[in-house]
């Protein structure tokens, strides 16, 4: 039998705002535990939430960004249950009706095509807190600082059908946020991880499969490997004649396994209802065209952009506009040295190796992107040869100081005096009468022998170009 497996992702991102969703606690990261809670984000009696204007103004950004219908009225909701980093006994979010209504967004496979995956929704909602397991012997930690933390929960269409294009699609909407600047991000502190939804169902058929829910995974590495286990996993109950029980699982790493946590809960088990102490969220089209004004260009059209500008490639124009951050240091690399394509050949082969070597971001890079580009504009000028930038370039990345200062400091310049160069073309004519004789009776070939030679005495600094049309001139006199 041959098995289709279809997938659903809920991202939860978490909202890059300074306080809280609904109170004007810190969302700031790394604090003592329970420093960060206050009153509200508890749920004490007597409180009354506020919700914070920016929410509504990112989730109006995403919205637009995925062309989804903005709700010119949505509602907070509570969702209740009870849980000890939940103290309030209800979470709140919006239910029946959220901020952002059907939108899509376009991926790409690795045969170069593109898929369209639909989003259903997305809305606002508060974080709870956080179990601490591991640190207390026989007992659980609560840190409450995340509660009333904002996310926005983006809810795909079950659109997927393999565990690439699920994480085709994460990594997506992982660059989208952040082009977006609403979030950052952050995976390691959980500003960013998926529920993923799994079923399968045989080839051809319409009606969908039971699913399981994967709970909170925070990469995209695990993402890959927890829905392919999963898919195995249900295979192998369908075929063994069993089926597959509608259940949350959690996917251990070390382990490398799924396993179940819960039956899956329904909707009614939450008895949701309109949140009492918050007004509706209603958008005016003034809003939504003031927010649409603030928007950036968004990673598709720069990478179109960059084809058409810069004349790159499809793949380089892909890998530059990745993440915001890249595009914008190509784009300060350009503007420094005038020529794209070298620029791209240096972020991406050069500069890339050292990032990816270190397992660095491009946000601290110890070369800048106006160092970059003055190092490429020293070999237009023919300062230095290709060749001897690499160097300077890994000088630069140890911290030796700036191009020109590297340069000098190092007697890095290149020799572009034709007197000199011609002294050691002279001089390595002399000392090779053999091969002068062979090259004159047509081995070509030992043109590279010459060049080296050149290029050896001069500890590689004589200008290539130079030396190679010396060399033909003198040997073919
Ligand atoms: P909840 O998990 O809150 O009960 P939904 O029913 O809205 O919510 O579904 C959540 C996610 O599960 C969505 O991303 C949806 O696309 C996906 N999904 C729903 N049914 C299936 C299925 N049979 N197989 C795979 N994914 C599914
Ligand atoms: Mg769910």
């Amino acid at each position: 039998m041959n098995w289709e497996p279809v997938i659903g992702l809920e991202i939860h991102t978490q909202l890059a705002t300074r306080s809280k969703i609904f109170s004007g606690a810190s969302t700031a990261y790394g604090a003592a535990p329970n420093t960060q809670a206050c009153a509200i984000d508890l749920g004490l009696p007597g409180v009354l939430p506020v919700l914070n204007a920016e929410v509504v103004s990112m989730a109006i950004k995403f919205g637009l960004a995925i062309e989804a219908d903005i709700a010119p009225r949505s509602v907070f909701a509570r969702k209740n249950y009870f849980y000890p980093d939940l103290p309030k006994g209800y979470q709140i979010s919006q239910y029946e009706l959220p901020i952002v209504g059907q939108g899509h967004i376009d991926i790409e496979l690795e045969d170069g095509t593109r898929k369209r995956i639909g989003v259903t929704r997305a809305h606002l909602e508060e974080d709870a807190g956080k179990s601490l397991h591991e640190d207390f012997h026989g007992m659980t930690g609560i840190d409450l600082n995340r509660a009333g933390t904002p996310l926005l929960e983006i809810v795909s269409e079950p659109d997927m059908r393999s565990a690439a294009e699920a994480v085709a699609y994460m990594r997506k909407i992982h660059a989208l946020v952040r082009y977006l600047g609403i979030s950052d991000g952050n995976m390691q502190e959980g500003s960013f991880r998926c529920d993923a939804n799994v079923s399968v169902r045989p080839a051809g058929e319409e009606k969908l499969g039971t699913r399981s829910e994967l709970k909170n995974i925070n990469s995209f590495r695990f993402v890959e490997r927890a829905i392919n286990i999963e898919i195995e996993r249900q295979i192998e109950i369908l075929e063994s004649g069993g089926e597959v029980v509608q259940e949350t699982r959690l996917y251990d790493a070390d382990r490398d396994e799924t396993r179940s946590m819960r039956s899956k809960e329904e909707a009614m088990d939450y008895r949701y209802f309109p949140d009492p102490d918050l007004l509706p969220v209603e958008i005016h089209a003034e809003d939504i065209e003031k927010v649409r004004a603030s928007m950036p260009e968004l990673p598709d059209a720069k990478r179109e952009r960059f084809v058409s500008e810069y004349k790159l490639s499809v793949d380089d124009a892909a890998f530059l506009t990745l993440a915001r951050e890249t595009a914008e240091f190509y784009e300060a690399v350009v503007a420094g040295c005038g020529d794209a394509r070298l620029a791209a050949n240096w972020v991406r082969g050069e500069l890339f190796g050292y990032l990816n070597r270190e397992n660095r971001d491009i946000s601290d890079s110890p070369v800048s992107a106006a160092m970059l580009g003055t190092l490429i504009s020293r070999i237009q000028d023919n300062t230095i040869s290709g060749k001897i930038a690499k160097e300077v370039l890994e000088a630069m990345w140890n911290g030796e100081g700036e191009v020109d200062a590297i340069i000098e400091a190092r007697g890095l310049r290149q020799i572009t005096d034709t007197g000199a160069i011609e002294a050691e073309v002279d001089r390595v004519i002399a000392e090779n009468p053999k091969q002068v004789e062979q090259y004159r009776a047509g081995k070509d070939k030992l043109m590279g022998f010459f060049v080296g030679q050149v290029m050896k005495a001069t500890q590689g600094k004589a200008n290539p170009a130079q030396v190679n049309e010396l060399i033909k001139k003198k040997l073919s006199d």
